[in-house]
């Protein structure tokens, strides 16, 4: 009666599937328990599918209630994978965190109720029934599809409403696919109930999911078998913030200069002796692999921090031996004081990395300790991230005007476009708080547009030349002077305006001259357009005389820092440097003049122009207007 040819290959192919899933280590999340709970069911229906089918077969030769007891099992089963369709597709779209009991009840009912009805089926032959001529469907067998139907059609509404909990399309298509196969084997199972495809389907479906996310191997780091920063931020957001124990990061310093005298092989089997050992030395721990030769290791609390760090130490003290050499590495630690909720997985990740940086760059030898502070100073990063991507979208970004003056007639000749971003309660934000974000974003390229922009915009609308003002300096970052299409750019904006390209000088600062050739090529370019360049915060970097002779900049500014340390105690160098800079054919400024005395020293020794605040602070464009033109 029954058509065992799909069933038998399904379980097969379950078998090695389980086989693999459960060699690979596993994150502990809702998501891969309620996976593992699928397969589990999966595995244990197809068996109880095959049985059943055999013993009904043969229903006159074998115990009436071991046919019984094999029906029942498998309608138990086939219940309960109705229902754990659904749980599973709750805890992939991440709804865990919705613990409404009266919910949970509401959506185990129909399961349950079916459940129990298999159960009473020996007895009161409600779902099936075996008489003298074999196995019959019972006058409650339709539950079987609408029971099915059931889960199937709130698990696709669930998916509907919340598909955008995952952040991953492959993990949203992946989803989708294991509810429509799903549903075609539901439907195949109506059509041909004799042939049992739905295994096959129902395999079919886990197939689909452990091929776009399921599989372990999607968490972890190929080297040492140890979890990724997938796994991490998975981990930290199920836990919602939650941290049950100690983070310790290690960080192997000057990894990349490492790698390189290692080799990049050499340097794997050291990543991998180490997660090796991680693992293995520290039972109970979570250890995950966090790129560039750093490791994140969550320690319940029962191990001791003291102990726990000098053990690593002591470890780290001793080379690690691969079959071909003796690697050492130097390493840092960093420790967390973080209380026992952290806000989110991404600011957590922020702090540590901040952390690991002290480690590696910062020159501290001893272990760096990552505490509240820094976690407020991350959680402040991500807002104004949050509001630099949304004042940028905007049009909202400010920009304010401060005034340069001529060093002899203390006139205003020229000013400085600052830009500025504003808080949910009108608070400025300054530079100095988000331009290394957008650089490092690369937000940097719109935000400077937009800035430039405004800039001639402003100096399109009003009349600049007869207030004494010959140009508006605008700044460049070393990400945007990259671009080589910046010259294109840059000409679309000030054709828009029809501004003549010298109004609008551009600073740039020495770290746009680190390649040499790239430079002289793209300010060649940028001079022909007609754009104007000075060299801003000169004093900050390394860039020698030499090499500012062959640029063709119209200024120097000098830094407020060179400025201030001049006054404090003056030398020759300064003095000469500018007198140096001037048969170069430069103009110099002098930034950061916050008095007289500043101003009367900075003119005594040569400089062209003064900007700061004893001048002026930067003011917004309409104060500026109003008080200069
Ligand atoms: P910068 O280009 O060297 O600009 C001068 C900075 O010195 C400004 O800081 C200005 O407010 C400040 N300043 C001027 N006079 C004085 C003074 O007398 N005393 C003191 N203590 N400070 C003075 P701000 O506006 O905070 O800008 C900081 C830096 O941010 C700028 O340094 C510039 O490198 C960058 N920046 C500002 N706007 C932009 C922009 O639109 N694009 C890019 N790429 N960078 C910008
Ligand atoms: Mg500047
Ligand atoms: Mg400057």
């Amino acid at each position: 009666m029954w058509d065992l040819s799909f069933a038998i290959p399904s379980l097969l192919i379950l078998g090695l599937l389980l086989l693999f899933y459960f060699s690979l280590p596993r994150l502990q999340i809702c998501m891969n328990s309620a996976f593992l709970c699928i397969l589990v069911l999966e595995s244990a229906i197809i068996i109880a599918d095959i049985s059943a089918s055999y013993a009904d077969d043969r229903f006159d030769s074998l115990p009436l209630y071991g046919v019984h007891l094999l029906n029942t099992v498998y309608f138990m089963l086939f219940f309960l994978r109705a229902g754990a369709l659904f749980v599973y597709t709750a805890s992939v779209l991440k709804l865990w965190k919705q613990k409404n009991a009266l919910v949970h009840i509401l959506i185990s009912l129909p399961m349950c109720i079916c459940v129990l009805l298999s159960l009473a089926s020996p007895f009161l032959g409600l779902i099936y029934y075996i008489d003298a001529s074999g196995y019959h469907k019972g006058p409650c067998y339709f539950l079987v599809y609408i029971c099915y139907w059931l889960y199937l059609f709130i698990s696709i509404i669930t998916w509907i409403k919340y598909k955008n909990n995952l952040k991953r399309k492959r993990q949203k298509l992946g989803l989708l696919l294991f509810l429509i196969i799903m549903c075609a084997g539901i439907i195949l199972r109506q059509l041909f109930p004799t042939i049992l495809l739905m295994d096959t389907f129902c395999l079919m479906a886990v197939l689909s999911v452990y091929l776009s996310f399921e599989n372990p191997e999607f968490y972890l780091e190929r080297r040492g078998n140890v979890f990724n920063t997938a796994a991490f931020r998975d981990y930290i957001e199920e836990n919602n913030g939650h941290l049950s124990g100690n983070i310790v990061g290690i960080v192997l310093r000057y990894y990349s200069e490492i790698r390189d005298i290692y080799s990049g092989s050499q340097m794997d089997d050291g990543l991998t002796m180490i997660a090796e050992y991680l693992t293995a030395e520290f039972p109970g721990c979570n250890v995950f692999y966090h790129r560039r030769g750093r490791f994140i290791v969550f320690f319940p609390k029962s191990y001791d921090k003291d102990d726990l760090l000098s053990r690593l130490t002591e470890r780290f003290n001793r080379p690690w031996k691969s079959d071909n050499a003796d690697l050492s590495f130097d390493a840092g630690f960093i420790i967390s004081e973080l209380e026992e909720r952290v806000p989110s997985a991404e600011i957590l990740l922020a702090t540590i990395t901040s952390g690991m940086d002290k480690a590696d760059f910062g020159g501290s030898r001893g272990t760096v300790t990552i505490n509240r502070d820094d976690m407020e100073a991350n959680l402040r990063n991500s807002e104004i991230k949050r509001l630099l991507d949304a004042s940028i979208f905007n049009d909202e970004v400010e920009v304010f005007l401060q005034p340069l003056v001529d060093a002899k007639t203390e006139k205003i000749v020229s000013a400085e476009a600052l830009c500025r971003l504003f808080d949910t309660e009108g608070e400025i934000i300054s530079p100095g708080s988000f331009i290394g974000i957008a650089e490092r974003n690369g937000r940097i390229n719109e935000l400077g547009e937009q800035v430039f922009e405004k800039t001639c915009r402003f100096v399109k609308e009003h009349d600049l030349l007869s207030a004494g003002i010959q140009c508006i300096n605008v700044n460049l970052s070393p990400v945007q002077f990259l671009r080589s299409d910046l010259d294109e750019r840059y000409s679309g904006i000030v054709k828009k305006y029809c501004i003549d390209p010298s109004m609008v000088h551009l600073e740039i600062t020495e770290e746009s001259m680190i390649d040499d050739s790239f430079l002289q090529k793209q300010l060649a370019v940028m001079v022909e357009r007609g754009f104007k360049f000075s060299l801003d915060d000169y004093g900050t970097g390394y860039s020698n005389l030499t090499r500012l002779k062959k640029c063709p900049f119209k200024n120097v500014k000098l830094d407020m820092a060179v400025v201030k340390d001049y006054c404090q105690s003056p030398d020759d160098i300064l003095p000469t440097m500018i007198k140096a800079f001037k048969q170069m054919g430069f103009e110099v400024t002098a930034e950061g003049i916050e008095d007289e005395n500043v101003a009367e020293t900075m003119k005594r020794i040569g400089c062209d122009y003064l900007q700061g605040f004893y001048y002026s602070k930067p003011l917004p464009m309409k104060e500026f207007a109003i008080k200069y033109l």
